[in-house]
């Protein structure tokens, strides 16, 4: 019997079709009540059960085999070669007061085995959240390269969004469906609105919140303050519009504490980088576009493969998102030698490589190979 990837099945536990809340089965961790989500299989209709606050999953004993699509019953009982390795851990979650085994799914590499906990009476076994969080954006990867592939042309694709691209020469997202809600990025949105809103209605236009280099030392605030303001209203909605299109795929996969920690620091690094390398020291400096470069960044590491639309005269094309932010990344590069004094370059660049860093260990990998040995 040859080997397979854990499948992309697993996936589908992110995208539950229909649910209801399950009193009688509290997740072993957290001990809050499950949620159930209906799985479809090549062969059944299979109930799991997940925790929507550690993201973890409980499989019945023969459900793991069914969600995998792999025949042999026995492949996940307690005696199966595919698991290996004995733990005692924490208790059952279906109550049968016996602690459950720590186990690896046997995989060709020890280092990229999937630890999950096995009870050993009714051998239902666990999946960790972050286990599963773990596979998941590979597996997402897969799926965007399958969708490319399968629908080249769906997804916002329609008259509008070619005049959209056409009218505005920005970039559209082709497929990127989100885990979870998001609320930060439409929150920074709504506040950079708001903030605009003061601007124009203020005299000064809220001007001694911006970072003029050379008084940074007496006014350091406006290393922070500088990313809520913009100067125009075509500034702000460009800025927006990619804090929108990446925001919320970043927000998703980070979580949301990782993401705000991600934009602020971009933003400030950005503002001190702009404030030791800029030829224009007295001039202020405004906008939120160097934390998100640190978000644009973070989308290339996160999403590599998922692809960006746009257009070049009339015709559509479908860049990788690394290689159209890459590119993105090399204009500003350009950008230091050219003789425009009015965009703040190096603030994008050091917000991109914070975004770059920052990202960088929840890039997706390589999925483990499993390999099972008995037949079915
Ligand atoms: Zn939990
Ligand atoms: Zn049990």
């Amino acid at each position: 019997m040859g080997s397979f990837t854990l499948p992309s099945r697993i996936a589908q536990l992110d995208w539950g079709r229909s649910f209801n809340y399950d009193r009688d089965m509290n997740c072993p961790l957290c001990k809050k009540p499950m949620r159930t989500i209906l799985e479809e299989t090549p062969a059944d209709r299979v109930e799991l059960d997940l925790c929507e606050s550690c993201d973890g999953v409980w499989f019945d004993k023969s459900e793991l085999e069914a969600v995998l699509g792999v025949r042999n019953l026995s492949a996940f009982s307690r005696e199966s070669p595919l698991l290996t390795g004995r733990e005692a851990s924490f208790s059952c979650p279906r109550g049968c007061d016996a602690l459950t085994l720590a186990r690896h799914l046997a995989t060709h590499a020890a280092s990229d085995a999937v630890t999950v906990n096995q009870c050993p009476l009714c051998e239902g076994i666990w999946l960790p959240g972050s286990e599963r969080n773990r596979l998941v954006p590979q597996i997402h990867e897969e799926r965007a390269e399958a969708f490319v592939g399968q629908n080249p042309d769906r997804a916002r694709m329609g008259v509008g969004t070619w005049l959209f691209m056409f009218m505005t020469g920005l970039p559209v997202e082709q497929w990127n469906p989100l885990r979870k809600r998001v609320v930060l990025t439409p929150l920074l949105v709504a506040i950079c609105f708001l903030v605009f809103l003061g601007q124009i209605s203020s005299e000064n236009g809220l001007m001694q919140f911006a970072l003029v280099p050379a008084q940074l030392a007496t006014h350091p605030l406006t290393a922070f303050t500088h990313m809520f303001l913009h100067g125009g209203w075509l500034h702000l909605v460009s800025n927006m519009y990619f804090l929108w299109v990446f925001g919320d795929n970043v927000e998703d996969r980070l979580g949301r504490g990782r993401f705000l920690a991600l934009y602020l620091l971009s933003g400030l690094v950005a503002g001190l980088t702009h404030a030791a390398l800029s030829q224009n020291p007295t001039e202020p400096m405004v906008g939120a576009s160097g934390a998100i470069a640190g978000v644009m960044a973070a989308y290339a590491v996160l999403y590599p493969r998922t692809r960006l639309i746009s257009l070049i005269l009339f015709w559509r094309v479908r860049w990788r998102a690394w290689v159209y932010l890459g590119m993105w990344l090399a204009i500003q590069l350009f950008g230091i030698f050219s003789s425009n004094v009015h965009v703040a370059f190096w603030a994008h660049i050091g917000g991109f490589a914070v975004g770059l860093a920052f990202a960088w260990r929840y890039r997706p990998r390589p999925l483990p190979a499993l390999t099972p040995n008995s037949a079915s």
